[in-house]
């Protein structure tokens, strides 16, 4: 049986930290599903497909030709034969994502390619819907939340440290704008499942939060 265990909630709450420690620490699976609907956020722009044009995004994301493969330590995204794991870390395509994951059908067609990640003694599952739709029977649930002040303040510092001044306003503008768009779409939107275990990491520190998950999952 594989164990599975998701961890939804916003941007920037501390998730993708949060699911790696997981998975070094029990030598889990990592599902970065984000990252596909990103990569299908990239398809969309490189092929001047309109963000509004549910049917073609659909047809994209049934036919979308994505790999994922461990590198030294990390794992690469491809999109056909190209490389894509630098480029759809950007905000246009960050965009891009939060308006191709709306589209029922885009979902619909990406819902396989997740499940089929659940192989082997365990999955750690990082996303919005992971313990709602993706995976409902999932043993162990998290939802990993944060004021979106305290989110755009680590956007900001984090883009700090790479040497790039960021505008805090805008950075916060964004984080709002994507939240809003994850939070009342009509399919799949992003709330946790009635058993997660709900963590605020507003005032916490990302010890601290790994430290709560796995006293949570160990009990
Ligand atoms: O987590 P990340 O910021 O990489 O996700 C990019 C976008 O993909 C999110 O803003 C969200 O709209 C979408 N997404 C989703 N469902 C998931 C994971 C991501 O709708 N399970």
């Amino acid at each position: 049986m594989t164990i599975i265990i998701t961890v939804d909630g916003p941007s920037g709450a501390g998730k993708g930290t949060l699911c790696y420690a997981l998975a070094e620490n029990f030598n889990y699976q990592l599902l970065d599903s984000g990252a596909i609907y990103r990569v299908c956020g990239l398809a969309a722009l490189q092929q001047n497909i309109h963000l509004d044009d549910e049917e073609a995004l659909t047809a994209l994301a049934k036919g979308l030709d994505l790999r994922f493969c461990p590198q030294d330590g990390e794992v690469n995204a491809f999109l056909g034969d190209e490389n894509v794991s630098k480029k759809i870390r950007t905000q246009e395509v960050a965009e891009a994502a939060s308006k191709v994951a709306a589209y029922p059908g885009v979902r619909a067609a990406l819902l396989q390619l997740q499940r089929d990640f659940a192989k082997g003694n365990g999955l750690i599952a990082d996303g919005r819907d992971m313990g709602t739709v993706v995976f409902p029977n999932a043993q162990i649930k998290l939802f990993l939340d944060a004021s979106a002040e305290e989110r755009a303040k680590r956007r900001y510092k984090q883009l700090q440290s790479k040497g790039i001044n960021g505008n805090f306003a805008q950075i916060l503008t964004e984080i709002q704008e994507r939240d809003f768009r994850d939070r009342n779409r009509a399919v799949a939107p992003l709330k946790p499942a009635e058993d997660a275990l709900l963590l605020d990491s507003t005032t916490l520190s990302i010890d601290e939060v790994i430290q709560q998950a796995l006293s949570f999952i160990q009990q």
